[in-house]
């Protein structure tokens, strides 16, 4: 036999490892899809070992991902406790076939019919959870399930459907010991969240300092920064723009403040409305280099300002949204977050604990 040739063993060992590589890759679109944290376009270039900060996204008001165009504060959260709990959940259970949805109810503390007949109420890990969403308890498992710590097993069920149980993963012993008390020395495994906070404004706290003057003002003073930092820009962009001969002999410094002012993100409206700029002057010296610039800082003052009045109109409104914060498996039928839904597209998983539900 030539040493290149493959054997049957080889050949099994290699369709295991596509497998498993394309489980992989299912596993992380299922992450990003539920991630709705980070920019989405951080989250793909670092697939291909790129950093993309989401700053660059936020630039463009018109073309900034999902993630970045909404207004919430965010806190990284230790979920280290609640992952050890959830592994040892697994473990437990092990032989009783768990699916993702199930695991969460029992963690979130459902109390229906099919968790009281099987007894699980009673477990220690029952209402665990209770203080993570819904969709951030599955960002933690799917979390988990990436870094090897959980796994899901698939099985064929008839007729024709998959299901997908959760297993503790490869990992599971280091995280569970390097967190025992009988560790030593070896290096504590931490997990953790990055979770949204939904704003939550109360005019009557008198402990609220974020008062609507203070919010004015440091909303004043960002624009300030952005025209300041504008004009700068404009001004060195102007100096490489006619080079030795100076400028001022061109375009007035009136001309420049009027430029900041107004922030024209077009050709023909920084022709038709800035006094001093002709259609002759663009096209002479390339304005098309002012124009990215303002283009640039326009819509960096846009954004504080679609911010502030985002922040104004849930003020009057007073409203929560605890729409993906569901308590009760009876809601499942009317109303479901995206997240839900794309979980039973993507692996078909099943609701309920075994293949009798
Ligand atoms: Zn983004």
């Amino acid at each position: 036999m030539k040493p290149t040739e493959k054997t049957d063993d080889d050949e099994s060992k290699c369709s295991m490892q596509t497998k498993q590589l394309r489980i992989n890759n299912i596993n992380r679109v299922y992450d990003y899809c539920l991630n709705n944290v980070i920019c989405r376009r951080t989250q793909l270039l670092e697939y291909f070992g790129e950093l993309f900060p989401s700053s660059e996204c936020k630039r463009i008001m018109s073309t900034e991902c999902d993630n970045c165009r909404q207004v919430y504060k965010t806190s990284s959260i230790d979920c280290t406790r609640i992952s050890i709990e959830i592994l040892k959940l697994v473990s437990n259970l092990n032989q009783t076939n768990l699916t993702l949805p199930y695991i969460i109810d029992i963690l979130r503390g459902v109390n229906n019919k099919t968790i009281r007949d099987a007894g699980h109420h009673r477990l220690h890990a029952f209402n665990s959870c209770h203080q993570l969403t819904r969709l951030d308890l599955e960002r933690l498992i799917s979390r988990l399930i990436i870094d090897g710590y959980l796994k899901q097993e698939f099985i064929d069920q008839q007729p024709s459907s998959i299901t997908a149980y959760l297993r503790p993963g490869i990992n599971a012993v280091q995280l569970t010991s390097s967190n025992s008390q009988r560790s030593g020395n070896t290096t504590k495994i931490q997990i953790e969240l990055i979770i949204r906070i939904e704003q939550v404004n109360n005019n009557n706290n008198n402990n609220n300092n974020n008062t609507d003057e203070e919010r004015s003002n440091s909303k004043q003073k960002s624009i300030e920064q952005i025209n300041e930092q504008c004009f700068i820009e404009l001004k060195k962009e102007l100096k490489i723009i006619f080079g030795t001969s100076s400028y001022s002999n061109v375009i007035a410094e009136q001309t420049i403040k009027e430029l900041v002012k107004l922030m024209p993100r077009s050709k023909e409206k920084m022709i038709k409305n800035v006094h001093g700029i002709t259609e002759e002057l663009y096209k002479q010296h390339d304005f098309n280099r002012l124009l990215r610039i303002l283009q640039r800082f326009g819509s960096q003052r846009d954004e504080i300002k679609r911010k502030d009045s985002i922040q104004n109109s849930s003020d009057s409104e007073h409203e929560i949204d605890f729409s993906l914060d569901f308590t009760d498996r009876s809601i499942y039928g009317k109303k479901r977050p995206m997240a839900s839904v794309i979980t039973t597209t993507i692996t078909k998983r099943k609701r309920g604990h075994g293949s009798s539900f």
